[in-house]
């Protein structure tokens, strides 16, 4: 355990000092849930809390990876160190599947202030919740001053993104009905900013339209944060100034509002029930044969005993 511990405290250091495969196989062994997760995890805490978090999602095509890319560039040009986590929901797969192929953040591939990862999303303890905060940490102790997350907007990802992220950005892009379906899938509620991008392209003024009165239509707290719409051609570059300008008001408001520490210490219950109730599951998982689940649950089945008697013996 010792040598462990010392092993993952000089890995991190390493990270620190700009070592990138270093850091790229901290990010494998939490991504993995290697035996020394626990290790990495307490050797990276101290250094922790400085990065800005940034979310990206939405449907697929809607030019996330591209609108990643173009942005990666700007914070670049601002002199600041940026990682890139890209989650896929939809893919078993990881290491590079998401991300790797493309052409667009590959524009970043030689640059030792990026670095870029794709993960799949069914970690060791299942669902994106798993692996992605504790990249998220390992990078944010790395020294990165910006983290983004990429992921497609299916079902819970996007929520849980928003879970994750400091600013969660909905991207949009004309011709797929999407002004319309995500008011009905609540991404509303999860938005900071809106990008709608492909603004080349017919339609896009429509979609800011929509936006707008749906915007309009929600009620907005005094002093609150109402998520601005910025117009985009993520392939050309346009918009991405004013992104991350507004992004960095976002930021300002968070810092004021006290919002970013309400949002953090959501994030760290969120992690902290994610890992207890994993460590529950195993734990009544059990040895076969020699499952106090198994028994409880054979008394339950005859009518000896009632299921929250049962809970309650199990957790006691
Ligand atoms: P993702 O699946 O949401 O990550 O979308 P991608 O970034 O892979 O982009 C999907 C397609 O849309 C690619 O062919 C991009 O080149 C294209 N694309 C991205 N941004 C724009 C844009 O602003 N205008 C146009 N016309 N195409 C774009």
């Amino acid at each position: 355990m010792a040598a462990e511990q010392a092993r993952a405290a000089a890995l991190v250091a390493a990270a620190r000092d700009g070592d990138a495969r270093a850091l790229a196989r901290l990010v494998s062994q939490v991504e993995n849930g290697a035996p020394a997760l626990r290790a990495i995890m307490a050797a990276v805490a101290p250094y922790g809390g400085h990065a800005r978090v940034i979310g990206l999602t939405g449907s697929p095509g809607v030019g996330k990876s591209t609108v990643t890319s173009a942005l990666v560039r700007a914070l670049r040009a601002a002199g600041r160190r940026v990682g890139v986590l890209a989650v896929d929901p939809t893919s078993p797969f990881s290491g590079g599947a998401l991300l790797g192929d493309r052409v667009r953040m590959q524009d970043h591939a030689t640059d030792a202030g990026v670095f870029i990862r794709s993960m799949a999303s069914r970690g060791h303890l299942g669902g994106l919740s798993a692996a992605a905060p504790q990249a998220l940490r390992v990078l944010d102790a790395a020294g990165f001053d910006v983290i983004c997350v990429e992921t497609v907007g299916v079902g819970q990802a996007e929520v849980e993104i928003a879970g994750l992220a400091d600013s969660t950005l909905v991207i949009l892009a004309p011709g797929m009905g999407d002004a319309i379906q995500t008011a009905k899938a609540g991404v509303l509620e999860i938005a900071d900013l809106f990008v709608v991008n492909k603004s080349d392209r017919d339609g896009a003024r429509e979609v800011v339209r929509d936006l707008r009165t749906m915007i309009a239509m929600g009620t907005w707290p005094q002093g609150g944060w109402k998520p601005p719409i910025v117009l985009a051609c993520a392939t050309a570059g346009d918009g991405i100034g004013e992104l991350a300008e507004r992004l960095d008001r976002h930021w300002e408001w968070l810092g004021r509002s006290g919002e970013l520490d309400r949002r953090r210490l959501a994030r760290a219950r969120e992690e902290i029930s994610a890992i207890a109730v994993a460590a529950i599951r195993r734990r009544l998982g059990g040895v076969p044969g020699d499952s106090r689940l198994d028994d409880v649950a054979a008394r339950v089945a005859a009518g000896k005993l009632d299921a929250f008697s049962a809970a309650d013996e199990l957790l006691s």
